[in-house]
């Protein structure tokens, strides 16, 4: 490997994230999300890896799922969270021991109409605010009650997701856990409401079924970033300084000239760019870690570089490890200075960043 854009993944952190998640809910059983290849952490390694803990895993798709049963993942239950997308998708619900979820009519009337050999379980989405899927109230009592009289259905969940619960000053969040209440007989069926903020914050959401996803990966679901001291970072995003060149003040970096040298002064080039997910949006001032010190991005990202200030930083080399997030940076900060979220990042991290697992 010689250009070496790594991106190392403990997944002891992810294990003890997820034990953080349990003990904050600890009668209820956890769906540990793994979708989108783990938030860009890799589904296979990390379904293996937590096999004995996680009661179910939350896959998007389909072929999420069945990546993961081809994989060897065959004992825990496989949730898709947004149900199907198309009726013959049915046959491998049994296939792959797979539990939908039924979010919209056409699922709803697919469903009743497929032969199972056996009842199977489900999820039934109910929207209790968020306005994307999921059943609106009298749709989502009419087809709760088609499903209690249907002998194709064994167990069913009520799920529904938030729309706000990583603020903690909305209301919204209380809001939709009345709404869920009210509608839904929870003594009957079992409950699932709490992503990653819900399973941090709001107490009263958690019932039958967590669904943590981010906070596996150690970022903050919360928008002001609290609570971080609580997780811990699963992957670390690094690469090595390239080139080391000094300018004069006036001189400008990059593409667009956007950073001019204020003064005299160092730069360096990295081997790491959007090609390989690092975020174009990245402005100047992103902080990136290097030699022990934060330093940070000066000029534009390229397709495969970045240039950083080398300033103050002590005794810079070729060859030099800087850390783009990790244990030094949190990947929240970075995606702040890149007006996004976590989520975003993790994810767009492409297959040429090369991923090994500690
Ligand atoms: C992605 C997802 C989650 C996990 O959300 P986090 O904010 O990452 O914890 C939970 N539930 C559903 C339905 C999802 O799609």
């Amino acid at each position: 490997m010689a250009r070496q854009c790594t991106a190392i993944i403990n997944l002891n952190a992810i294990k003890k994230n997820y034990l953080y998640a349990k003990s904050l809910s600890p009668q209820s059983k956890v769906i540990a999300v793994v979708k989108a290849n783990a938030y860009g952490h890799g589904a296979i390694t990390v379904a293996k890896y937590l096999e004995d803990d996680a009661d179910l895993y939350g896959v998007a798709c389909t072929e999420e799922a069945i990546e993961l049963r081809e994989c060897g993942i065959d004992k825990t239950p496989l949730l898709l969270m947004e149900g199907i997308f198309e009726e013959s998708e049915l046959k491998l619900i049994e296939k792959y021991n797979l539990i939908t979820t039924i979010c919209s009519q056409p699922q709803l009337d697919w469903l009743l109409s497929f032969d199972f050999n056996k009842p199977v379980d489900i999820f039934v989405k109910y929207d209790s605010g968020m306005g994307r899927l999921g059943f609106q109230d009298e749709e989502f009592i009419h087809a709760v009650n088609l499903l209690e009289k249907s002998k194709k259905i064994n167990n069913m969940t009520m799920m529904t997701h938030f729309s706000n619960a990583d603020n903690l000053e909305s209301t919204s969040t209380s809001k939709q856990i009345r709404k869920f209440e009210n509608i839904v007989n929870t003594k009957t069926h079992a409950s699932s409401l709490a992503n990653s903020a819900a399973i941090m914050k709001w107490g009263q959401s958690h019932m039958d079924y967590i669904r943590p996803g981010i906070m596996l990966y150690g970022s903050s679901p919360f928008s002001d970033k609290s609570n971080l001291d609580k997780l811990t970072p699963a992957m670390s995003l690094s690469s090595s300084l390239i080139s080391i060149k000094s300018f004069k003040a006036g001189h400008s970096i990059g593409y667009g000239d956007r950073y001019v040298c204020e003064q005299d002064m160092d730069i360096g080039v990295v081997a790491i760019g959007y090609g390989d997910g690092y975020p174009r949006s990245a402005e100047d001032g992103t902080p990136v870690f290097i030699n022990g010190v934060k330093t940070s991005i000066a000029g534009k990202v390229s397709m495969d570089m970045i240039t950083i200030d080398l300033t103050n930083v002590p005794e810079p080399k070729i060859g030099d490890r800087v850390e783009l997030f990790g244990n030094n940076i949190s990947v929240d900060e970075v995606a702040e200075h890149c007006k996004t979220i976590s989520y975003e990042i993790f994810t767009q991290i492409t297959q040429r960043v090369y991923k090994t697992y500690v």
